[in-house]
């Protein structure tokens, strides 16, 4: 029986569509969008119709694209490169996150704090992951010069409050970078909305291919590079451009945004039917808020199970699942978000996240082998080692 794949917070299968579309800059259409020759007018043509289709798909403008290597370049280029030229400026060095950023947001903010003398506030989430926006906000100072909060969370799926966050911050002309990785294709980002100056995206997570990333970078908002080089993307991102990457990254942009309106709904209703599954077992809790939540995303507490065990057995059985987050899978330890969120510890936390390829069939079998594992888990004494 083939595998159901429930891992779609780490990555997603690439579509065929993408694929396709991706095939012909890895053969003959090879040419480097820098060069002037026609084969790099080519490639060059297939890069800003990829620009075009990432700006259509989040209503910004074509010239505010920026393509990375990824979400964690995105993200380590807005929270460095705009934290260093706000400073530069006079703005000052204080930035302002939250406890349960994804890594590439908090090293890099810890990065600027050890390395160059920043002092970043970490504000904290309550119990269901999310943060209060008038304690972020109380959080800003004078000398604020970044707010980086992520539309939604990769572990535990909640939802960010940025409209209650952006404009309050732009009333104070602090810039707001959101890392929209785990958001984007799965529920509507509203940028003007958020007053958002800069947002990350990977394109692997929406079916796109692994290796290619956005950062949306307002026009307005200064960022210093960290990578130098060519001066290519504005000047901000040097390096050659991947091509055959970003091709991808715009076809699978512009899918996820037409398939939206749909695809969220059909999402969130295989995910209710999941948590309705797995919160049947008895000592399975929720993890996150249930209506603060992504659309794809069941993360759960199980008492009386050791995690790995339970992820293993879940594999064994056929279901790919995570425990806590795949970016720091085979660390024993449980993650910062489920500290920050004071998820107990003495218990498996499992993550399973749906995605374009999910059926009712595949929820229904997740649903039976978890609760079979579970059951004997605990008879073999849950474990634990
Ligand atoms: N931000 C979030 C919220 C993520 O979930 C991830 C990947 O898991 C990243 C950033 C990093 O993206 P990438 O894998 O493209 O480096």
């Amino acid at each position: 029986m083939a595998t159901v794949y429930l891992d779609h917070a780490a990555t997603t299968p690439p579509d065929p569509a993408v694929l396709a579309a991706m095939r012909p800059y890895q053969e003959d259409r090879f040419g480097n969008p820098s060069s002037l020759h026609a084969a790099g007018r080519a490639a060059r043509a297939a890069v800003e119709a990829a620009r075009e289709q990432v700006a259509g798909a989040l209503g910004c403008d074509p010239l505010e694209v920026l393509f990375t290597s990824g979400g964690t370049e995105a993200d380590n280029q807005a929270v460095k490169g705009i934290a260093w030229a706000a400073r530069e400026a006079g703005r000052g060095g204080h930035l302002v996150t939250t406890a349960i950023e994804h890594h590439a947001v908090i090293e890099s903010a810890e990065w600027l704090a050890g390395h160059a003398g920043f002092e970043v506030t970490v504000v904290p989430v309550g119990a269901d992951g999310v943060v209060d926006a008038e304690r972020l906000l109380a959080a800003v100072r004078d000398d604020t010069a970044l707010v980086s909060v992520m539309a939604a969370n990769n572990e535990i799926g909640t939802l960010q409050p940025l409209a209650d966050i952006g404009p309050a911050l732009a009333d104070r002309g602090v810039p707001l970078h959101t890392d929209a990785v785990q958001a984007f294709g799965r529920v509507p980002l509203d940028l003007d909305g958020w007053g958002a100056g800069a947002l990350a995206l990977s394109a692997h997570k929406f079916n796109g291919p692994k290796g290619v990333g956005v950062l949306v970078l307002r026009r307005d908002l200064a960022a210093t590079p960290v990578l130098h080089g060519g001066g290519q993307e504005r000047g901000v991102r040097s390096g050659t451009l991947n091509t055959a990457g970003i091709v991808g990254c715009g076809r699978a942009a512009a899918l996820a945004a037409a398939r939206l309106p749909d695809e969220a709904p059909r999402l969130a209703a295989l995910r209710d039917r999941l948590l309705d599954g797995l919160l049947a077992v008895d000592g399975v809790t929720l993890n996150g808020s249930r209506r603060r939540r992504l659309p794809h995303n069941a993360h759960v507490a199980v008492a009386g199970c050791d995690g790995e065990a339970l992820l293993c057995a879940l594999d064994a059985g056929g279901v790919a699942a995570s425990t806590g987050s795949a970016c720091q899978s085979g660390a024993a330890s449980p993650s910062h978000v489920l500290t920050a969120v004071g998820a107990p510890q003495d218990r498996a936390h499992i993550r399973l996240t749906c995605g374009r390829t999910t059926t009712p069939a595949d929820i229904d079998r997740a649903v039976d082998v978890f609760t079979d594992s579970v059951n004997r888990l605990r008879d073999a004494g849950g474990g634990f080692v």
